[in-house]
């Protein structure tokens, strides 16, 4: 084996190999141009047209174009019926959203263990985190791997709860070959500059469900029920917010989307190829595609596994040197989450309206949120490095196979890594 980059060899991945994300073509600078040029700069024609065209390729009744998936995820809380006090439960690893839109409808989130190998929400723990507070149940596909919506359809059933899906990493993504988004009773999808579809910044919130769509589309605006096409009164009959979003991304997220089935087949076809390449690395936890599951491959994220590479100090300590190992070899791995939800400041501290609300509300029963609870996610959450743009178009085999190599040299010398020194580790 060649020398390692970090130890002064060549780089297995040549710089300018990967090609950025996203693709810019003709059809998004034509589109783009031509809604700056058409004056409608709010409520245009491209807003409509985006939700009209994702609700289609999604395989929804019903989409509203939102300023961020955040906004989608607030929306879905409120539009689901849920009231102050009320608890619900989330995944205890995911983007900070994901929960804390639960608190910015003074809502109280309940934090449930992943499961190891799929790194969602582990479903066979949700119903012994159920309370008689328990209202609504929110669902992250994380990393673009749908969860197991029989189990938790068949759970949300039985307690009557509601069901949100954190679909903003999963675009395309399937289960039993249906998209997710269109299990629950609304989801929300991310447009966000990494996302399978960037608009920049932007979401979409989905439902199949005409009250809650109705519901939702009043949060979006003012708490308003008009739009200017049905003669706008300005008359805010219910608590709402300012979440729409403009034609220029419309016109945009329009141009990404006519491309996004393209994307989605690339995504799978560079997947395929490094799960290939990679298997069998000694030392290395390659992500899972169980059964009835169709991954989007938004972010391929292996783990360490500590007692094969005989590592007894701390797991973050060796993930993060073999992580910089690897972007020397020009792979562009990164810790996605350093901290598991549970463990962050907003919660642990009770961070949100001041005076303790929501968790000290009269409504509410109150929750601890103890990090060492979710075992599960924290050992994922510290061996865990994730990896994105080298899977999307336009990269293709000769990107894939370069990242693999780059995979290969690091984990079959990691007794050439110098880990104090690459982590420049004070010596006391
Ligand atoms: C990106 C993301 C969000 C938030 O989306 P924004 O558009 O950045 O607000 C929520 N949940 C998950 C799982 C995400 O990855």
């Amino acid at each position: 084996m060649d020398t390692l980059a970090i130890n002064g060899g060549k780089k297995a991945v040549k710089d300018k190999l990967i090609k950025p994300w996203p693709p810019i073509g003709a059809l998004d600078r034509k589109m783009v141009l031509a809604s700056l040029n058409g004056g409608q700069h709010a409520f245009g024609p491209n807003c409509r047209a985006f939700e009209k065209e994702f609700a289609a390729w999604n395989g929804n009744t019903y989409a509203i174009n939102t300023n961020s998936g955040t906004a989608a995820l607030h929306m879905a809380v409120v539009a689901c019926g849920l009231s102050a006090g009320d608890h619900v439960l989330v995944t205890a690893y995911s983007w900070s959203s994901s929960a804390t839109c639960i608190l910015h409808h003074n809502c109280i989130p309940v934090f449930v263990d992943i499961d190891f190998n799929t790194i969602n929400i582990d479903v066979r723990k949700i119903e012994q985190a159920i309370t008689p507070k328990t209202r609504a149940i929110i669902v992250v596909h994380l990393h673009g791997l749908a969860v197991d919506m029989d189990a938790v359809l068949k759970i949300a059933r039985k307690h009557k709860l509601a069901v949100i899906e954190d679909a903003c990493q999963a675009h395309g993504a399937l289960f039993k070959n249906k998209k997710v988004g269109t299990f629950g009773d609304c989801a929300a999808f991310s447009f966000n500059q990494n996302k399978c579809l960037c608009t920049g910044e932007g979401g979409m919130f989905v439902t199949n469900n005409e009250q809650i769509y109705k519901k939702a589309t009043q949060l979006w605006s003012f708490g308003e029920t008009a739009t200017p096409a049905q003669s706008r009164d300005y008359h805010a009959y219910a608590l709402g917010w300012m979440y729409r979003s403009s034609d220029l991304v419309g016109a945009f997220g329009r141009a990404q989307l006519s491309r996004m089935d393209h994307y989605f087949k690339t995504q799978r076809a560079n997947g395929a190829l490094l799960m290939e390449e990679l298997k069998g690395t000694p030392g290395l936890i390659l992500p899972t595609e169980p059964a009835g599951h169709t991954h989007n491959w938004y972010n391929f994220t292996s783990r360490i596994d500590m007692n094969a590479v005989k590592w007894n100090g701390a797991p973050v300590l060796f993930r993060n040197a073999v992580m910089k190992a690897l972007v020397a070899e020009g792979v562009p791995a990164n810790v996605w989450q350093s901290f598991i939800l549970p463990a962050m400041t907003v919660f642990r501290a009770k961070n949100a309206y001041g005076h303790g609300c929501p968790w000290d509300c009269r409504l509410t029963e109150p929750v601890e949120y103890d990090p060492a609870k979710f075992p599960v996610a924290q050992r994922h959450c510290d061996t865990h490095f994730g990896m994105t743009t080298p899977l999307r178009t336009p990269n293709g085999k000769a990107t894939v196979k370069a990242v693999a190599r780059g995979f290969q040299k690091v984990f079959s010398q990691l007794n050439q890594l110098d880990i104090e020194k690459i982590l420049e580790v004070k010596k006391k």
